[in-house]
């Protein structure tokens, strides 16, 4: 072996310029991107004309500075309440009560479902040191007792648990029942059409109907 460097053994300085390196390095962030999603994002980047590049970014800063949650179901909007919470036509006294924004996203997409929301932000998880505190329920628990928190301030009368068939959603839903146990509301439960362990925002529009329509009641 020569004292010569092997051109072909990498150095510890990375062979990309730093700009590149750092695009990379915050699309590697994301959720489930690897280094070499990473690589082909940052590449299609490079390669996009600059009025596409500047979108992306814009559409990014934008997304935080402008989207925010709705003061009274969570779900993502740009104003002060969602434009479900503040629609008229929806029946503010039924409130489904889920995990994510994307369930929410999934069940408005059957067009079944006439009532309102509540986005739990999560769900219960032991394990994962996610408890009620960390989650929106002290919030529904607010909306249920006083109907000025509520939508258009309508009083609820009833809650629709709307968890993913998990054994985490399963335990948040069991919590849920009990908690509301205590007050007048009627408690009903999604049907089981969806597949245990399934994801609701993967359920077919069909079997999301279906689970809507054929809620059961709780307790
Ligand atoms: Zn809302």
């Amino acid at each position: 072996m020569s004292n010569q460097t092997d051109p072909f053994k990498a150095g510890p300085s990375a062979a990309y310029p730093p700009p590149v390196d750092r695009l990379l390095n915050e699309l590697a962030k994301l959720p489930g991107i690897g280094r070499r999603s990473a690589e082909r994002l940052a590449f299609h980047v490079l390669k996009s004309a600059p009025a596409d590049a500047a979108a992306l970014a814009e559409s990014i800063r934008d997304v935080k500075k402008l989207v925010r949650h709705c003061g009274i179901c969570f779900n993502f909007t740009d104003s002060e309440v969602c434009s479900i919470c503040a629609d008229p036509r929806r029946d503010a006294s039924t409130v489904l009560v889920v995990e994510q924004p994307r369930d929410l996203i999934a069940i408005e997409s059957t067009g079944m479902y006439r009532g309102v929301y509540h986005v739990l932000m999560g769900r219960l998880s032991p394990l994962d040191g996610v408890g009620p505190d960390d989650l929106t329920i002290g919030d529904l628990m607010a909306r249920i007792g006083d109907s000025s928190r509520n939508a258009r301030s309508v009083e609820v009368a009833e809650v629709v648990l709307g968890m993913n068939p998990t054994l985490e959603g399963d335990g948040t839903a069991l919590h849920l029942a009990e908690a509301l146990a205590s007050t007048s509301v009627k408690v009903s439960r999604l049907a089981r059409g969806l597949p245990s362990g399934g994801q609701l925002d993967l359920a077919s529009k069909a079997v999301l109907a279906d689970a809507i329509e054929g809620r059961r009641s709780v307790g």
